[in-house]
């Protein structure tokens, strides 16, 4: 790890730290529905208004295009983010300009204001040097903490770096830490789950996973297409014909790389997508031609759990069926149970994130048993997917 973080910071009182978080939560009627990613980033706000820097926080807030938008004003996001921090949070009609330097000179040491939506700015998307310039006159230090940002080279969360010191919040440095156990230098053997409906989302990260893990296990919908591939008829069940060269090339590449592949030996098997819907389990090899594999079997079940008893560290995204509707929520919330007790004896790293992925494990409680989750989404896959971050590398001085 080569990145600085709070811990480096030395004596801050006086301070302006401009602070990258993510505050684009869901809201509806005016109201924030899920308030995760402003728990998220409290600790590293708290820790630096504490040690008396004023903290200023840039965010951004929904797709305003370059120009202000009402509705994605960061003016109705800041009581949720007073009340997830228990203290005042001043607001800023811009980020850069004369608005912000006013709003700035009137915070004493400790206070918390947060600008206005960065994206309300065309140089924010653009990366535009004279933009960077503007948002960086606001401050003497850059804190990342915004990793689900990271993966898009934009003035707050890549441009600042390059002309303020530049850390690591706490939440970034917690996020980092666990994708380099996952898979930057994870203790063998490796295994990745990866679920979910369809292959052609995924390609590039079965791709990258193929290379660095040593066991693939491949469930959910985008299974059908590996099946049907290698010539298992899957009846109606969800699959990319389309793609079987590509599934074939994926099983060839992990063939070369020393990878197993494991896909489901029978399958939970319906003719309606839906809740109750009645099911059977039956053998892979034996899906009838007018029924859909919702969910994998028993002995699926068993097999990837012996994969990770035997496994050090974990990687998962996507649900091993469509576990949204009950029952066939089976094999997801199983085999999350046993990678939370394995984690839980010590025996396991595990990480997982992406999209439902952090549904799919609420969903089956173990949410807090995991090594870590990350709710960064686009990140998170693309740090599966073997990508360069930017917002990462400039942390790293790259
Ligand atoms: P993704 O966003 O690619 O991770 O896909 C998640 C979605 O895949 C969930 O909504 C699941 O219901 C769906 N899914 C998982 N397994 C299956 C399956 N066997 N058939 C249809 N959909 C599935």
């Amino acid at each position: 790890m080569t990145f600085k973080t709070l811990d480096d910071l030395g004596d801050i009182a006086g301070k302006r730290v401009l602070v990258r978080v993510d505050l684009n939560v869901p809201v509806s009627d005016g109201k924030v529905t899920d308030a995760t990613r402003i728990e998220r980033v409290a600790p590293t706000i708290l820790e630096l208004s504490k040690k008396g820097a004023k903290v200023i926080l840039l965010a951004h807030f929904g797709r305003p295009k370059g120009a202000p938008v009402a509705d994605m004003s960061l003016k109705l996001i800041a009581p949720a983010v007073s009340q997830v921090l228990d203290t005042d949070v001043a607001t800023a009609e811009d980020c850069i300009g004369e608005a912000a330097a006013s709003a700035i000179a009137a915070m004493k040491d400790g206070d918390i204001l947060l600008l206005e939506n960065t994206r309300f700015h065309k140089g924010e998307e653009k990366n535009d040097p004279d933009f960077v310039k503007a948002l960086a006159e606001n401050g003497d230090i850059y804190v990342n903490d915004a990793f689900s940002a990271a993966h898009r080279a934009h003035a707050s969360t890549e441009g600042l770096a390059h002309h303020l010191p530049a850390y690591a919040g706490r939440t970034m440095q917690a996020e980092l830490e666990a994708l380099e156990q996952g898979l930057g230098q994870p203790k063998r053997p490796v295994v990745a789950i990866v679920g979910g409906a369809k292959v052609s989302t995924k390609i590039d990260l079965l791709m990258n996973l193929v290379k660095k893990v040593d066991a693939l296990v491949i469930g959910g919908g985008m299974a059908n297409t590996f099946l049907a591939a290698r010539g298992t008829d899957v009846g109606k069940s969800l699959c990319e014909h389309d793609l079987a060269a590509t599934a074939k090339q994926i099983m060839v590449e992990a063939a070369g790389a020393g990878c197993a592949i494991v896909l489901p030996m029978d399958g939970v098997i319906a003719r309606e997508f839906k809740a109750g819907a009645e099911n059977e389990t039956v053998d892979i090899e034996s899906i009838p031609a007018d029924a859909m594999v919702l969910d994998v079997g028993p002995k699926s079940i068993a097999a990837i759990n012996d994969w990770i008893s035997k496994a050090e560290t974990l990687v998962w995204n996507g649900p091993l069926g469509a576990f949204e509707i009950s029952p066939f929520d089976k094999a997801t919330v199983a085999v999350a149970k046993h990678a939370a007790e394995e984690t839980k004896a010590g025996k396991l790293v595990s990480v997982a994130g992406g999209g439902d992925t952090v549904s799919a494990l609420n969903h089956a409680g173990v949410a807090d048993d995991f090594t870590y989750i990350s709710t960064a989404g686009g990140a998170f896959l693309e740090w599966m997917e073997g990508k360069e971050l930017p917002g990462v590398s400039v942390l790293h001085g790259k």
